[in-house]
């Protein structure tokens, strides 16, 4: 069984480039990772995400757990023989997502228990169940059970949370115990507030784990308070093992990200706005349901190379927008993921060429330009 590794390639400021090695493939970061929420990145088989240029996909534990359980998923031979995806893939813990169902959950010192949004049936989640159920799916790269506070909060309600996710810091990493080419990651938390940042990184560090999250951004505190975040909290963290941002984000949200030392991210935006009409381009967003291009021929970005763009016009994705057909979500999910894994490739190129600043400055000016005129 080969083993978990990361290795750092070149860095350019603070930004870096690197390979995180898993005995079921190479992840190339920064890296970007698909959101296949249910066993599934919604409208794309698993080898057209391949084809995107995913090295690793996510998982959810929440879903999985509920339907159609991380048992029975196990009994069939793991989540990776389950949804056709040989590579490596990450879980989340559930955390944040119970965390999120406010109304249907109680949170004590052992775990949270919450009804299921699909049918009531009542659950419990604490760090040990968290670490059997992602040992159950097979997943490569593990994630601790923490609690995410919604931001703004105040210092007090930070502090308290931070240090109940550190307590379930320890208990996860007790309860993973030691398996053999599979991470466990821990979750950096303390929201906004630097002392507590620093704080918890040392908590994380003192613990020992494969990579580190920063958690707790991405909950609507905006992009100005993240970046704040960002340009300090990365460098608690060690510098040989991978930083993961969790949650992001939008292109721009990336980019300062990695600007920033953030080695990996995940985000259901790409497969979320593929299915609501919304396209990611170089030049920015296009909603491809505005009536302009009804008539327009031209692709959705002419230098893109994913199908959508190759073989269909604005026109056809339009109509088949407004007509509700499938293939709006497949075409456009494609270019999406295709567009965002580009952006990945741009950037670790970049990188390793040491011209980051050159290729941010050329992303910036060509959002700025916005979407190609109308015909
Ligand atoms: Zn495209």
């Amino acid at each position: 069984m080969g083993k978990f590794g990361f290795t750092v390639q070149a860095t350019d400021g603070k930004a870096r480039k690197g390979v995180i090695s898993t005995p079921r493939g190479e992840i190339r970061t920064p890296a970007f990772m698909p959101v296949g929420t249910a066993a599934t990145v919604k409208a794309m088989m698993p080898e057209s995400v391949r084809a995107t240029g995913a090295d690793i996909l996510l998982g959810n534990t929440y879903h999985l757990m509920l339907r159609p359980t991380a048992e029975r998923i196990d009994r069939l031979g793991g989540l990776h023989k389950f949804m056709n995806w040989d590579r490596p893939i990450l879980t989340d813990s559930g955390g944040f997502q119970v965390m999120s169902l406010t109304d249907l959950r109680k949170l004590t010192e052992e775990g949270v228990t919450f009804r299921s949004h699909i049918d009531g049936s009542k659950h419990k989640l604490t760090p040990e169940r968290s670490m059997e159920i992602q040992r159950l799916l097979g997943s490569d790269i593990v994630m601790c059970f923490d609690e995410c506070p919604a931001l703004p909060a105040d210092e007090a309600t930070l502090a308290k949370s931070m240090r109940l996710s550190m307590r379930w810091a320890q208990r996860s990493r007790d309860a993973f115990g030691d398996r053999p080419g599979h991470a466990l990651f821990g979750i950096m938390q303390g929201g906004d507030n630097r002392a507590l940042r620093e704080e918890s990184a040392t908590a994380l560090k003192d613990i020992g784990f494969d990579g580190y999250a920063v958690g707790g951004l991405a909950v609507g505190e905006g992009q100005e308070i993240m970046f704040n975040v960002l340009d300090y909290a990365p460098g608690f963290l060690p510098e040989d093992k991978p930083r993961y941002l969790m949650g992001v984000g939008k292109p721009d949200d990336i980019v300062g990200a990695v600007e920033r030392g953030i080695d990996m991210m995940d985000c259901v935006l790409p497969s979320r706005s593929g299915r609501t009409g919304q396209a990611w381009t170089r030049r920015g967003q296009v909603n491809i349901k505005n009536a302009r291009h009804m008539d327009d021929p031209r692709p959705l970005d002419e230098a893109c190379t994913c199908p959508a763009c190759r073989n269909y016009s604005r026109a056809y994705l339009h109509h088949v927008m407004k007509s509700q057909e499938i293939i709006c979500s497949m075409l456009l999910t494609w270019h999406n993921l295709h567009y965002f894994q580009e952006l990945m490739q741009g950037l670790r190129d970049a990188i390793g060429a040491g011209r980051l600043s050159a290729f941010v400055a050329d992303f910036h000016a060509q959002r700025a330009m916005g979407d190609i005129a109308p015909l």
